[in-house]
């Protein structure tokens, strides 16, 4: 896979402290990285000369250095005030894929890490595609960026659950989360932001050892390592048993509670055999799970379970004293299945346009 290779340096690739180095090195004072931040970050502002309180000739010097902007939107689908899909496009010709979701009293931005991903699940657009290379932290934090762009406000949450196994990209990651936590910045809360993860056991290890209290959201998607296996080829590598010890271990380290989330496909999965089987996993580690019925994607023949069997489902986890919700997905009316705009759009092998 080849490395992100940053054409340019990215302004929103830098920590608070980096940017006060900058200035540091260059003999500008150092109270002047708390204005452009505030400027990035507060105003969000797409323009070195819209930073007005900065004389012109620091403003030149910043644009000489910096890109302020790593991203931009080359597409958006969907209707204001509903969920819309973004596909990002970035200084390389690459693209990906960010999701706006408002909800009556919050909005949540689905970011991705990873142009494609080399997982391969089953279902999923972007793991059909492999993976071309990780997203810069500048990239991950300019799409947040753009999507206040089009939200015109800061959002309450972001997942990081667009294209791409996030904890693959791990420092990468990190660094993102420690920026978009800032502060003095947009100061998006760790408890504010989640991970979501096919399940990279050596990623979760890492994370939970960092102090931060990021959500971890895990997609298990089967009860047996079988069925698993066939679904997600990353449990060929780390099964049930290590996946589960490791999510036990994130949980009582960081005091969060893991979420599991597991579509569920007609005939496959959806048994109470198998909901049984789920319980006993995820109440070893008092756990919660979110289920999602399946949406017709052309990349996997599955068929979306009945009405009747989520609700059979449901009551399974339920009176096994699983937390459980249902999430309805609008992913056939926009596409937004990750990885699937961008193939639209770019092309049948992801090709950038
Ligand atoms: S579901 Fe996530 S981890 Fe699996 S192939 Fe898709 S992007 Fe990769």
């Amino acid at each position: 896979m080849a490395e992100a290779t940053e054409l340019m340096n990215e302004a929103t690739g830098l920590t608070f402290e980096e940017l006060e180095h900058w200035m540091g090195e260059h003999q500008i004072p150092r109270y002047r990285a708390r204005q452009v931040w505030h400027w990035m970050y507060r105003k969000t502002v797409r323009e070195w000369d819209a930073m007005r309180n900065l004389s012109a000739e620091l403003r030149a010097q910043l644009a000489g250095e910096f890109r302020l902007r790593p991203a931009e939107c080359r597409a958006l689908e969907g209707i204001s005030g509903e969920t819309r899909k973004m596909l990002v496009g970035l200084a390389d010709g690459e693209a990906v894929e960010a999701v706006l979701i408002p909800a009556a009293d919050r909005v949540t931005v689905c970011v991705s890490s990873q142009v494609g991903c080399r997982f391969r699940c089953a279902f999923c657009a972007s793991g059909q595609m492999g993976v071309s290379r990780n997203l810069t932290p500048g990239e991950m934090v300019g799409e947040v960026l753009l999507a206040i762009d089009q939200i015109g406000a800061h959002p309450d949450n972001v997942v990081f659950m667009g294209m791409g196994e996030p904890l693959d990209n791990y420092d990468a990651l990190l660094k993102a989360l420690r920026i978009l936590n800032d502060g003095e910045g947009l100061a998006i809360g760790a408890r504010r932001m989640t991970i979501s993860t096919c399940g990279w056991v050596p990623g979760i290890e890492r994370l939970k050892a960092e102090g931060l209290q990021v959500e971890l959201s895990v997609s298990l998607h089967a009860p047996d390592d079988d069925l698993r296996s066939r679904l997600m080829p990353v449990n060929r590598r780390y099964p049930l048993a290590s996946l589960m010890a490791a999510c036990g271990d994130y949980s009582r380290v960081t005091g969060r509670i893991v979420t599991f989330e597991y579509t569920l496909i007609r005939g496959l999965n959806d048994r109470p055999d198998q909901a049984q089987a789920v319980v006993r996993w995820v109440r070893s580690i008092g756990g919660r799970v979110n289920l999602i019925p399946l949406s017709p994607v052309p990349e996997f023949s599955g068929e979306a379970p009945t009405p009747a069997a989520v609700e059979a489902f449901r009551t399974v986890l339920e009176r096994g004293g699983i937390n459980t919700t249902v999430r309805r997905s609008k992913g056939s009316e926009i596409s937004a299945a990750c990885g699937q705009l961008r193939r639209r759009v770019c092309g049948a092998r992801g090709d950038a346009p």
